[in-house]
């Protein structure tokens, strides 16, 4: 490639949501960013995706918020349906309000964003391979440009923004970041882009989206109908790892065929993906290296939401790095601040509702239609547990739950227990050192408290 600059600040790579919004604050701030992607520019945003956000995460960066033709359609909030249908819960609040976008558009957007705000050197149809190592450090990147020939461009800071597989991870030396992510803590999603005459088929709640729990029908996942227009949705599942080959006919049997009833329709998209179900990585960043959105498991393990996490984890880390290089120090103490950042903001809810995906996923139907009907969590509750992580219950309403609750005690008391933990695990992320030195004994805090959840669960089995 004629005219290839070498050196960098900043190099991004992947230019999803995640890795535009880090290039941009980068860029805004003056600095010498590159961004690469291995997708050709026109199709980078074109992700099989729920394109479901909050409005929250364009507030807080400060930036516009989709319309035209981003925008699919505006949502007031989300319907929660237990398993037999029977009881839906409203999640209405202003943090569930948000934006059905049109994902393509949304991240061309973004893209083109970040080239606005003066990223140096753009690079697509250009394949991150392996990471390049001065000492102990991360210094660049070897790459594979869009005419075949391989190269190395250098950074003081690398930001690998590259999405689930995030193949720079796995060449990774470190002790603080783990290579892998296990199967057990991903969740494997289909989904459909479905369009029809509104003549043919009338959308329910075309303000709404709506997520219905059923362990049978969606293993391990959910089910979801999101409406897009009048006359479009984007309905799929995720389902356990381990239902690989078995998705796609979950899907015709419980979502296709029960949603779409009519003859006359186009699918407009369809596909699977995989996506992270847990806390973030141990650590986001190692020395010369930070990691950001999917890469990092920075998503929300209860829904599965990383569109607005990943802006998030982008914005915290293009702050650090502008530090940093201003102090001239790129050693992981300099890039810890990172993970401050992300560890006791949206790391403490993701930690807390990761204890609750684990345990909303062994529960049987039976369970879920009772816990639902007998509102032993409320709307405000899940509202509260899903945009904080954390909930606090008065003795009267323990009370109310344990009468209500009496048919099923041993629910009522691992659902107590969890709510324990939830806030416990909370409180250790929000506490998170301040410095690397005390990481170790911060991590085995961590651990005890899901060594208990898995306890509690194993007995849960036990008794079911
Ligand atoms: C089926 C499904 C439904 C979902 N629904 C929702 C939803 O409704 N709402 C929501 O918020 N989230 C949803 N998510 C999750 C969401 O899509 C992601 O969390 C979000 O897109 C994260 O963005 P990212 O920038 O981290 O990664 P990505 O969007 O995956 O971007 C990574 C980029 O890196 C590039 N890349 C990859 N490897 C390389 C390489 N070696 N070299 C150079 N470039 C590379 C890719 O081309 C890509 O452009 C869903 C995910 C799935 C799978």
């Amino acid at each position: 490639m004629e005219n290839l600059l070498k050196s960098f600040d900043v190099i991004v790579v992947g230019a999803g949501t995640g890795g535009s919004t880090t290039a941009r604050f980068a860029a805004e701030k003056g600095l010498k960013v590159c961004l690469i992607d291995s997708k050709e520019k026109k199709d980078i945003g074109n992700k099989i995706c729920g394109d479901a956000v909050g409005s929250d995460i364009f507030d807080y960066l400060q930036i516009k918020h989709p319309r035209d033709d981003e925008l699919s359609c505006k949502i007031k909030g989300a319907k929660l349906y237990s398993p037999d249908l029977k009881k839906c819960i409203d999640l209405t609040d202003p943090k569930q309000a948000g934006y059905i976008v049109n994902r393509i558009e949304f991240g061309q957007r973004l893209l083109n964003d970040a080239l606005d705000a003066g990223v140096e050197q753009f690079m697509d149809k250009t394949m991150a391979l392996d990471l390049i190592y001065t000492q102990n450090t991360v210094s660049g990147v070897k790459i594979k440009l869009k005419n075949g020939e391989k190269a190395e461009i250098h950074s003081k800071i690398l930001i690998d923004a590259s999405g689930f597989y995030s193949p720079l991870r796995k060449k990774l030396k470190s002790n603080l970041v783990e290579k892998e992510v296990l199967k057990e803590d991903t969740i494997l999603c289909y989904r459909e882009i479905v369009k029809f005459s509104p003549q043919d088929l009338r959308i329910n709640n075309p303000d709404y989206i709506s997520i219905i729990l059923n362990r049978e029908k969606a293993p391990g996942g959910y089910i979801w109908y999101f409406p897009k227009n009048e006359s479009s949705l984007n309905i799929g599942l995720g389902t356990f790892m381990n239902l690989k080959g078995k998705v796609k006919d979950l899907y015709h049997q419980y979502v296709f065929n029960e949603f779409i009833k009519t003859s006359k329709y186009e699918i407009i998209s369809s596909g699977g993906g995989v996506v992270s179900v847990r806390r973030p990585l141990w650590s986001c960043t190692d020395n010369g290296i930070m990691f950001v959105g999917d890469a990092a498991c920075q998503v929300n393990p209860l829904h599965g939401g990383g569109i607005d996490p990943s802006m998030r984890g982008g914005f915290f880390a293009a702050n650090t790095v502008v530090d940093a290089i201003e102090k001239g120090d790129y050693s992981v103490n300099s890039l810890w601040n990172y993970n401050y950042d992300v560890m006791t903001s949206f790391g403490a809810e993701f930690a807390s509702l990761d204890l609750l995906r684990m345990t909303l996923q062994i529960l049987p139907n039976e369970d879920l239609n009772f816990a639902l009907q007998q509102d032993l969590l409320s709307g405000e509750e899940i509202l509260e547990i899903s945009s904080t992580g954390e909930f606090e219950l008065p003795v009267i309403s323990l009370v109310t739950k344990a009468l209500k609750g009496i048919y099923n005690p041993n629910l009522l008391l691992d659902l107590n227990y969890l709510r324990i933990r939830m806030n416990e695990i909370s409180k250790i992320y929000k506490n998170f050192p301040i410095n690397v030195e005390n990481f170790e004994e911060w991590k085995r805090r961590v651990i005890e408290v899901y060594d208990k959840i898995k306890k509690m669960l194993i007995n849960a089995k036990k008794v079911n």
